[in-house]
């Protein structure tokens, strides 16, 4: 299984959280209780408490989180919710759930994430939201969005799915629009041992709407108020997410510092690593650009060292959305054809994060 003369893009299994975990799954199967119980009501509670939110609000995935938090809006068919092109798809197949088209506006070329400019550019008299992604770790340029989403009276919801812990001038994120969408993907910073999500709101009446929502919309048992979803986070992955919950701080701590290292060992290299524009970035990943990237990662491969591409499409260019005739985005092309992730994750040892140096200076 694992080559100990590879270095690994990512390391998923339990390691100093493995007791903790083993603890938590044997104390819900023993429960009997799997589904909206009391783990659910918990995480919930230490999730907003560590988002500095008032509601967390668990559902069945990042993508969910985003649609419903939509819906619980009233944002759908002929309703358009601005977004960038370069995040994972599921950011715009959230909003294209709910009915609405999905507009793209292109990326910052440095900062990687909306560029505010573009986004006022794109706004309609349809515009109903506006949905940022803090993408790889790192914020989006809130403040002008935030000012933007003002001037035309549009929500504005957060996809933190890489940005746990994550702040924005020292604004934690999903507390600086109407609602954050936080996705538990076994891959993200706070992961599960399967599908999870959450919403992060100071809204109480969005809260409860939310609650409605991914209960079938029922408001008592078996009566179906509206056409809700059914997209409840679980027992077991609450409970395995409030055992690794403790540990999220430290991880980031490490994610930071093997960022700082590779920023220092990869000046002067062939590739460009993108400037950090807010030391809230919690490094979900660590892109470098570099207009040779077959060759690159072919060159650290044969070094051992895994890559992958995030994204190697952007989302506009996807099939699935060629029947919106999306609007494409020139940086978001160019990006997307240059975007390599070194692998950056909290067990990667000194040593580890050492040869991926080596093997990108030998390039
Ligand atoms: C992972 C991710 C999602 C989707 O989350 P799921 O839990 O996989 O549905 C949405 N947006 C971004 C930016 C993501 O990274």
């Amino acid at each position: 299984m694992s080559d100990p003369s590879r270095v690994v893009f990512n390391a998923l299994r339990p390691a100093e959280d493995a007791d903790a975990i083993a603890a938590a799954l044997v104390r819900v199967v023993a429960s009997g209780w799997y589904i909206l119980g009391p783990e659910v009501e918990q995480f919930e509670a230490e999730f907003a408490a560590a988002c500095h939110a008032t509601h967390a609000v668990g559902v069945g995935t990042g993508t969910d989180a985003i649609t419903l938090i939509l819906r619980a809006l009233d944002i759908g068919p002929g309703d358009e919710v601005i977004t960038p092109p370069l995040s994972a798809a599921y950011s715009a197949l959230a909003v294209m759930m709910t009915g609405a088209t999905p507009v793209f506006a292109d990326i910052d070329p440095q900062r990687l994430t909306i560029d505010p400019q573009a986004a006022a550019a794109a706004v309609t008299p349809r515009t109903r939201a506006l949905l940022p992604v803090h993408l790889y770790g790192q914020s989006a340029d809130m403040t002008p969005l935030l000012a933007l989403a003002e001037r035309h009276g549009l929500a504005l919801v957060e996809d933190c799915a890489q940005a746990h812990l994550c702040t924005s001038e020292g604004r934690p994120v999903g507390t600086m629009g109407i609602a954050g969408a936080f996705s538990f993907y076994p891959t993200k910073n706070l992961g599960a041992l399967g599908d999870g999500g959450a919403v992060v709101t100071r809204d109480a009446t969005l809260a409860q709407r939310l609650r409605r929502l991914r209960n079938g919309g029922q408001t008592t048992r078996y009566h179906h108020e509206e056409a809700g979803a059914n997209s409840r986070l679980d027992e077991i992955q609450a409970a395995v997410l409030r055992a690794r919950l403790p540990y999220l701080a430290g991880w980031t701590t490490r994610r930071r510092q093997i960022a700082q290292t590779y920023r220092a060992g990869l000046t002067g290299t062939a590739v460009h690593v993108p400037p950090p524009y807010d030391d809230g970035h919690v490094y979900h990943l660590f892109p470098v650009l570099t207009p040779q990237r077959t060759a690159f990662q072919a060159h650290l491969l044969a070094q051992g060292v895994e890559t992958l591409i995030h994204y190697p499409v952007p989302i506009p260019r996807q099939p699935a959305l060629s029947s919106l005739h999306p609007r494409q985005c020139a940086v978001a092309d160019r990006i997307c054809g240059e975007v390599c992730s070194l692998p950056l994750y909290p067990s990667l040892s000194d040593p580890e994060v050492d040869r991926v140096i080596a093997s990108v200076r030998s390039f």
